[in-house]
């Protein structure tokens, strides 16, 4: 089975480097497609207790995917995130800079 703390690792990367690079002002195909995408990765995630959890998260009130422009979907992912940090016990990430942590760079 796969190490899922490397796996997560890994996978936030992934997932927030896709949220830098997401459009600005994403058509409406965009916006369709990346719901089914987080659908589909909630659905195949390897790590089957937390695609559960993930899922379950996505799916209540408040947090359903938020793909409207790259500044939502990059709070909407960080937020995702930290529900994940909270859950484990970790600290939460501010969210106020999470494109300076995967888009611009951090300035100090
Ligand atoms: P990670 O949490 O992997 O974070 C990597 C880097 O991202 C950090 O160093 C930091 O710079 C940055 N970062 C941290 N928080 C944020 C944020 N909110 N927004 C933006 N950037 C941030 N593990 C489990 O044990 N149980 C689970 O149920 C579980 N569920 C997961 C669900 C998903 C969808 C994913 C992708 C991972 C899940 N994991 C789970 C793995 C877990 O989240 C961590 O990846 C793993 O514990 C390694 O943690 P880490 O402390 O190295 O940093």
């Amino acid at each position: 089975p796969p190490d899922v703390e490397e796996l997560g690792r890994s996978t936030w990367t992934l997932l927030h480097t896709i949220t830098a690079n997401y459009p600005t002002t994403p058509s409406l195909q965009q916006q369709s497609e990346t719901k089914t995408f987080l659908s589909l990765f909630g659905k195949m995630y390897p790590c089957w207790v937390c695609a559960d959890d993930f899922r379950s998260w996505m799916s209540s009130y408040g947090n359903e995917p938020r793909v409207s422009s790259r500044e939502e979907f990059g709070r909407w992912m960080c937020e995702a995130h930290n529900a994940v940090n909270v859950k484990l016990g970790k600290r939460e990430f501010d969210c106020g800079r999470w494109e300076e942590r995967w888009r611009t760079g951090w300035r100090d």
